[in-house]
Parts: structure tokens; C-alpha cells; sequence
């Protein structure tokens, strides 16, 4: 029996302490892409490690329809972090899960279908968050995806609110483009879906699966826009590297959000480690570390390699930074790891990306930059 739906990579992992992975050869790799965002504590960090063997001891599950404090708390917590009014949450099993959630309340609580999603978005693989999503190879040989989905222009204001009418339940965006290639949204853009979803009544849905947590340098990149959308959804980082999302709703769609459920939601077990990971993000301040460390990283990225002849663009938030290359983005994370043992991403075919765990230095900042220069300068 094989595996055969993800292609594996030449380094077998054997296991991982704080920025770094360890592999089976022996040769330790800085962690500089946190397995998409789903490490932000860094690998097996001992709170969470502590919360989550605690909690496997005590009770590692149980039907969600039994109240357990574990859970309460962080629902609490969750929520609390989420911009007032957001008061309401619902906690899934991945990100697509949350942004099918999401869809679902957002339909159910208008009463109408037509979802807008942007151009170069991504919001999931099951059938409902694909029709969300747009490159065509997420697609391809699968159709029909969920219908009544339609795209407008990525950080278009006067498109996006020519397209927001009296028949669409909601309009779903990331503050910034993750797979999409690193692509911030202005707070023109985001403002003007907040006004146009309000006007007619229809939900704006904030998909902060990669962006949120603190990456940004707040707790939710949609806060430095300065509106409160209806949903804010969340996952990958959320439990710190286990299997969780989040649907954040204010009180309008939790009063009218339909017949929803998942066995595993909140299961204590993972509870116990995202309420871990929740509380360790907010008392060591990683968003502020993520503000200050990022706008450092991106400033040396810009200066080592802005102007080579290779590269395009070095753009992003806080800890998620993103550098347009000429060349294929896959043959530089490939260089990075197998000459200089640092694991960066691609974001589509020319973004190389980086979406280190929020704990990373600046040593390992500044490594990480030289391995660009030397990768991607005019003397490499
Ligand atoms: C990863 C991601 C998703 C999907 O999350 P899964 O847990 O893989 O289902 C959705 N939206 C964004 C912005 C993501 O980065």
C-alpha cells in the first residue's frame, strides 16, 4: 500500500524541537515555513505538549453534546480574542471545514445563495470552499463543485461593490493572498466589502486560516484594516500543529445559523492544546514579536536581494513574507533546503514564501536571509 495523493520531498522528518526539524540523517533544518503556518509555538512546544498529554490522560474525548470545561474555555477564549462583536464561535476539524461552516451560516442566516469570492483566493479543497477557490488545477476533474459562487477581482473596491447585490448571502476574502502568492489586500478593498455586505444585509467572511494568530503582527490581520467583518474563520496554526478550525460569528448569523455538526468538534484532546497555544500567544506577545521581527526580516530580504536581477518583489505582513522570483519558485525552496537546510514554501509557480513559527529570532532571521542573498543575489 502507497501513498499517493501528496508527492514526498528527499528529507524524511524524525522530529522537531522549536524552530528547527530534525532529520532521520541526522542534518537539522531551520523550520522557516512552519508546515504552512500550522506551528506558530514551534515544534512540540512544552505547553502545549503538557495541555494536551494532561488532558489525553484525564478524558481525550467525548460526544460534543456532553458539556466539558475544556471545551467551554476554549470557546471563551476564542471568542474573546475575536473583534467585539464577535461573540460566537464553532469550532470544526480543518480549514475548509470552517469555511464551509461559514458558507452555511452565511446562506442559512440571509436566506439567500450567491457567495463572491476573489480571484487568486483559496479557502479549502471539499466541495463547498473549492467553488470559493480559484486556480483551476484545485478543480480540475472533480465538478461540479457547490453553485451559486462567483469571483471578483482581488483588491478591486469598484468591481466588488458593483458585484454585491440584493441576492448575495456573502463575500469571502483573506486580508492577504496566502497560496495565492503573498498578496496583501488594501484597506480600501476590505472596507469597501464591509460597506457593500452591509448595505444589502449579506455576511462579509474573513478566511484568516493562514493570516491569522498573531502572523500579521495583530491577532487577526482584518484589525489593521479597521473593520469587523460578520465571520472570521481560522485553523492551520490554531492548535499549534493538531486538527482544528474556527467559524467566529457575530450574534445575527449565531441566532439563525441552521442545523450544523461535526463529531469531533472540540474534542477535549485537541481543546485542551489549542486553548495552550491560544493563551501562549498572548502572553508572550508573539503578534507584536511577529511586527517587529517581520518588518526586520522583510526590511533585510529587501535590501540583500530587491534589487537582483531575479527577483521581482519581496512584499507581506509581519511573519508572512513572500518573495516574487523570476525563476520557479520550487527551485529555490529546493536550494534553500538541500544547500543551506532551510525550509521555505512555494506560493503558486514564482512566490517563495516564508511563514516561520512565531517564536523564530533574529538570528535565525538573519541566517535566513544570507541563504536568500546567496540563492538569489547577483554574485549567487
Ligand atoms: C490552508 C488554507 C485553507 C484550508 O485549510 P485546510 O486545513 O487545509 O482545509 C483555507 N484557507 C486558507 C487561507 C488557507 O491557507
Amino acid at each position: 500500500m502507497s501513498e499517493f495523493v501528496f508527492s514526498p520531498k528527499p528529507i524524511r522528518i524524525d522530529s522537531g524541537s522549536g524552530v528547527h526539524l530534525q532529520a532521520e540523517s541526522g542534518t537539522e533544518y531551520l523550520d522557516m515555513g512552519a508546515s504552512y503556518a500550522c506551528t506558530p509555538l514551534g515544534h512540540s512546544h512544552p505547553a502545549v505538549v503538557e495541555a494536551l498529554t494532561d488532558q489525553a490522560e484525564r478524558l481525550t474525548y467525548v460526544q460534543g453534546s456532553y458539556p466539558v470545561a475544556v471545551r467551554e474555555e476554549l470557546y471563551d477564549l476564542v471568542t474573546e480574542t475575536a473583534p467585539d462583536p464577535i461573540d460566537y464561535g464553532w469550532l470544526a476539524n480543518s480549514g475548509t471545514e470552517a469555511n464551509e461552516a461559514a458558507i452555511k451560516f452565511a446562506r442559512h442566516a440571509t436566506g439567500r445563495s450567491k457567495i463572491l469570492a476573489t480571484k487568486g483566493a483559496f479557502h479549502g479543497r471539499t466541495l463547498g470552499s473549492l467553488a470559493a477557490t480559484w486556480k483551476p488545477k484545485y478543480r480540475d476533474g472533480f465538478e461540479p463543485v457547490a453553485g451559486g459562487f462567483d469571483f471578483v477581482t482581488f483588491d478591486d473596491p469598484a468591481e466588488l461593490r458593483e458585484a454585491v447585490d440584493e441576492e448575495t448571502a456573502g463575500v469571502i476574502v483573506e486580508p492577504i493572498q496566502g497560496e495565492g502568492g503573498i498578496n496583501p489586500a488594501s484597506e480600501d478593498f476590505l472596507q469597501a466589502v464591509r460597506e457593500a455586505t452591509e448595505s444589502v444585509g449579506a455576511a462579509m467572511i474573513v478566511d484568516e486560516i493562514q493570516s491569522g494568530l498573531g502572523r500579521t503582527g495583530s491577532l487577526w490581520a482584518i484589525e489593521e484594516a479597521g473593520v469587523v467583518p460578520d465571520i472570521i474563520t481560522s485553523a492551520k496554526g490554531l492548535a499549534n500543529g493538531l486538527p482544528i478550525g474556527a467559524t467566529l460569528v457575530r450574534e445575527w448569523i449565531a441566532e439563525d445559523a441552521g442545523n450544523h455538526g461535526s463529531t469531533f468538534s472540540g474534542g477535549p484532546a485537541i481543546a485542551a492544546a489549542s486553548k495552550a497555544t491560544l493563551e501562549t500567544i498572548r502572553e508572550e506577545d508573539l503578534p507584536g514579536h511577529a511586527a517587529d521581527l517581520g518588518a526586520q526580516f522583510q526590511a533585510a530580504l529587501e535590501e540583500a536581494v530587491g534589487d537582483a536581477a531575479g527577483v521581482k518583489a519581496v512584499r507581506g505582513e509581519g511573519l508572512m513574507v513572500g518573495i516574487q522570483v523570476k525563476r520557479g519558485a520550487n527551485g529555490v525552496v529546493r536550494d534553500l533546503a538541500m544547500d543551506h537546510q532551510i525550509l521555505a514554501l512555494p506560493a503558486g509557480r514564482t512566490v517563495v514564501r516564508f511563514l516561520p513559527p512565531l517564536i523564530v529570532e533574529a538570528d535565525h532571521v538573519e541566517r535566513t536571509v544570507e541563504a536568500v542573498a546567496d540563492v538569489l543575489g547577483d554574485q549567487a
